[in-house]
């Protein structure tokens, strides 16, 4: 087996497209090479021989170390040096790479292939002797954390001791002797730490150092990233050895990164940050604080510091065409590292840039437009999910803000929480549904959960790139970077910023598209869903073949749900009518009633209340269709439990105490889901049903009266699972509606359908249709319920187990489990449409609003998917790509 690909010196033997065996940065390091841009010669190990070394109980494939040693000869050849040689050595960096860029998550070494003797020959091939044992510090400290467990801190420590006894405060300040001393320390420390020297011979550090990427893949914060990012642990990572190049060999030196667009923002100006006199590392970690690429860039942040396009002209020259090459070739855009060595570019990293829902589609609107892709690839371009982060409100633009500090805008949108400066209290509060904004000097990979359990994210250090700013914009939670004014006090429990004192557990409030921080909580208004936005879903539009409604029973989310773009109601679940304060004491009067002539009425009370709902809502939905469900919880859900609720609603409503606790009992199921709810509620009590399809049908009759548009109504019995029941519920509808057109003198069409949310009901659904449903819809939160025996409001409690523990890979109740529930709707679809071809279905469970589940409906071919008001342009734009 071939387990090692090189590139560098103009050609390559992978591509771009070997993405699963090379991982990302190796596959574009190839593709890179192949272009003709100057890479810094090197090869890949592949993600096979990861995933062999763990099925071999952590075992190198025999062939390997042969293959290694091949490849590094052949960088040998290219860069005209020789590893692990005294006079002209090579030096190397080893550093993860998967098919999906996880950032920060595993580690990096650079350096490799520094020893005692190695160093002397960088010190005079560089002629810089303090360069050569500051490299080599940096490497014993990297190579002693990343691939001998040791900390970070033990280093620190004994760097701060040297600073102090020389009586200087910045690296820099730092001599070629004063280096020495700190590596002889060092080298010292590591002996004593481990018991063995710090190893000098450059074969044995380089396959250190190979193992320890292998091993990071299989650490905590790379397994937690994998699970939040739905990323399969059988992917295994690629290791990329490569020659290094050196941006810290002075004034001309200098290392960045960049983005070929903006990434929060989406706009087409090239956006970065570089530092001369740096290697790469410490752009990303927020040591020190970057300076911009362009001057513009420079101007709009009012730094003083020269960008580069002022500082290193000529090659900055150069860089601009590299990465207009690279977005041209790639088509999209793309983040790069590079380092400046001695005045030349070289290119470390090209990847398709993470960016926020807002430049995602600011992105792929103007390259559609720039003919740089097409429509429909734009559409392909945003993820569906991502559009969430801009659906929801923002901050209130004529509300005053109590601004305290100011940093980077690093990740858009509003969030309002509790100060909180520990990220694993940031995910206590957090489980407790306390919103919280996690407020730090810096975050590293360890910060994750925190970040993820947060509201928003502060810190006081770090740049756009920072390792805050790039994992809050994969996640979407807005974040505020480098907000110098911000100074914590990690002992007394407080920040201080402008003057103020904020505690943690107070409230502030962050706009992460201004970089404001604000006192107290900030209102917000709803998100204005025209411009790009538009314009994309205007293309979604065109290319889905799925319709998309929304559940709604409330005019405001029936208003919510058209003015993103649903194109009727799928789901308005009746019994929410039921439960509004003035009408639950009649709901209730019904229950307690002895016999049919009280329930109607106490029925008789509820109706003209449910009639004016149903009006407002079609005249909301005016010539869209309107799914109306009949009612579907058991009875007792609407009486209280318990003896004292029984007694303090006895006493304020005057219902007899006694009685109330009798019924009580009487209605109380072991198992209610699978109880007398659903249309057994139309069979058992069709008074309940009767009432509810008069509302409906004088609702449209008197809708149609006044504008002159009948609605178009769609009147639908829950938990049907038999031909039988369904032919009792038609014609119980139809009966009531043929009273309720010669009453009115005026007939409206209707349509009767029934949910799928048994499973008998989609293996049945012929009878069904026989029995005269015209449409369905499936209820899949019940049919995953039924088909799985699960119970949805007690799977909480076990199903976190399962996923942890990779029984489930997901939650059903999520996602659509497309093997068994998704059979099972297959089974339906097929089976109604041979007894009735044309019939119209859908779905209105949770599913409907999630984008797998939602290729499945495009699949089965559903007419429709119903979901809540917020997801629907999320489900629109799934729909078109689903379709594409
Ligand atoms: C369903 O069961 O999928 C459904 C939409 O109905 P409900 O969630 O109201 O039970
Ligand atoms: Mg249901």
């Amino acid at each position: 087996t071939r387990w090692v690909y090189g590139f560098g010196g103009g050609g390559a033997d992978g591509d771009a497209s070997m993405k699963n065996l090379l991982g990302g940065k190796g596959a574009n390091l190839a593709e890179m090479s192949s272009l003709g841009l100057p890479v810094p010669p090197g090869f890949t190990i592949t993600t096979e021989a990861c995933n062999r070394y763990y099925a071999d109980g952590r075992q190198y494939p025999a062939d390997l170390a042969e293959q290694v040693r091949a490849a590094m000869a052949e960088v040998e050849k290219v860069t005209d040096k020789r590893f692990g040689d005294p006079a002209n050595p090579l030096l190397v960096s080893v550093r993860s790479g998967a098919r999906a860029s996880m950032p920060g998550m595993m580690d990096t070494v650079l350096n490799l292939g520094l020893n005692d003797q190695t160093v002397e020959g960088l010190a005079s091939l560089s002629g810089d002797r303090r360069f050569a044992f500051d490299s080599y510090r940096r490497f014993i400290q990297m190579y002693s954390n990343v691939v001998l467990g040791l900390s970070h801190d033990l280093f620190e420590e004994i760097l701060d001791d040297h600073k102090e006894r020389l009586g200087v405060e910045l690296d820099t300040e730092l001599e070629a002797g004063d280096w020495e001393r700190v590596v002889a320390a060092f080298k010292q420390a590591v002996e004593q730490a481990q018991g063995e020297p710090f190893p000098q011979e450059a074969e044995a550090q380089l396959w250190g150092a190979i193992g320890a990427v292998f091993a990071s893949w299989m650490n905590e914060r790379a397994k937690f990233y994998r699970r939040m990012h739905d990323i399969p642990e059988s992917w295994g990572t690629a290791v990329n050895v490569q020659s290094m190049v050196f941006g810290n060999m002075g004034e001309t030196s200098a290392t960045g990164v960049a983005f070929t667009r903006n990434p929060s923002t989406g706009e087409a100006r090239l956006y970065g940050e570089f530092l001369i006199n740096a290697q790469g590392e410490d752009v990303v970690a927020g040591i020190r604080t970057p300076q911009a690429l362009t001057r513009a860039g420079r101007e709009e942040m009012g730094d003083s510091e020269p960008s580069m396009e002022e500082a290193l002209p000529k090659v900055f020259g150069q860089f601009v065409e590299t990465v207009e090459t690279l977005e041209r070739h790639y088509r999209d855009m793309q983040d790069v590292e590079f380092t400046v060595e001695r005045g030349r570019l070289w290119m470390l990293q090209t990847r398709n840039g993470k960016r926020t829902a807002k430049a995602a589609l600011k992105i792929a609107v103007d390259m559609a437009r720039e003919g740089l892709i097409s429509e429909d690839e734009a559409v392909m371009r945003v993820e569906p999910q991502a559009l969430d982060q801009l659906l929801h409100p923002m901050l209130d633009p004529t509300a005053p803000r109590d601004v305290i500090a100011k940093g980077l805008p690093a990740s858009p949108g509003a969030a309002t929480g509790q100060v909180v400066f520990d990220s694993d209290e940031a995910e206590r509060l957090g489980k407790l549904g306390t919103p919280v904004i996690l407020v730090r000097e810096e975050t590293s990979p360890e910060d994750i959960h925190g970040m993820h359990a947060a509201r928003g994210i502060v810190t006081a250090r770090g740049g756009m790139t920072s390792h805050a700013a790039v994992v809050a914009r994969g996640m979407g939670r807005p974040c505020v970077s480098g907000a110098g004014g911000v100074h914590i006090d990690l002992a007394t429990g407080l920040f201080k910023a402008g003057g103020r004192e904020v505690k943690a557990g107070e409230t502030i409030t962050i706009d992460g598209s201004s970089g404001e921080v604000m006192a107290g909580a900030v209102p917000t208004i709803e998100p204005e869903m025209s411009g790009d936005f538009a314009t994309l879903m205007g293309w979604a539009d065109r290319a889905r073949r799925l319709r998309v409604r929304a559940n709604a029973e409330t005019p405001l989310d029936a208003r919510t749900a058209r003015g993103f773009g649903a194109e009727g109601i799928g789901l308005c679940r009746t019994e929410h009518m039921f439960f509004e304060d003035s009408r639950i004491a009649a709901v209730r009067e019904m229950i307690l009633a002895d016999d049919e002539a009280g329930r109607r009425a106490a029925l008789a009370k509820i109706e003209p209340f449910q009639k004016g709902d149903f009006t407002e809502l079609f005249e909301i939905m005016a010539g869209l269709p309107v799914t109306i469900r009949l009612l579907d919880p058991p009875l007792h859900e609407f009486l209280p439990h318990g003896d004292a609720e029984i007694e303090a609603l006895a006493r304020a409503s005057g219902l007899d105490a006694a009685k109330l606790k009798r019924r009580a009992r009487d209605l109380a199921e072991s198992n209610p889901m699978l109880g007398h709810r659903g249309c057994r509620l139309g069979v058992a009590y069709p008074e309940i049903y009767e009432m509810q399809v008069r509302a409906i049908l004088e609702a449209a009759i008197e809708v149609k009266g006044r504008t002159g548009d009948a609605p178009l109504v769609e009147i639908m019995h829950p938990l049907v699972g038999a031909g039988r029941e369904m032919k009792f519920l038609r014609e119980l509808t139809d009966r009531t509606a043929e009273d309720v057109f010669a009453q009115a003198g005026d007939r409206v069409d209707y349509l009767v359908g029934a949910m799928i949310e048994l499973p008998r009901a989609a293996i049945r659904a012929g009878d069904l249709a026989e029995a005269g449903a015209e449409f369905f819809s499936f209820g899949t939160n019940d049919l995953t319920q039924t088909t799985f025996g699960i119970s949805r409001d007690d799977a909480g409690r076990f199903l976190g187990a399962y996923l942890d523990a990779g029984v489930y890979e997901n939650d059903p109740f999520v996602r659509l489990d497309q093997e068994g529930v998704g059979e099972l709707v297959r089974m339906g679809v097929e089976r109604a449409r041979a007894t009735k071809p044309g019939i119209k279905m859908g779905i209105c469970g949770e599913h409907g609003g999630d984008p797998s589940s939602i290729g499945f409906c495009e699949i089965v071919g559903l007419d429709y998917v119903s979901c809540s008001p917020y997801r629907t342009p999320i489900a629109r734009l799934a729909a078109a790509q689903a379709a594409l």
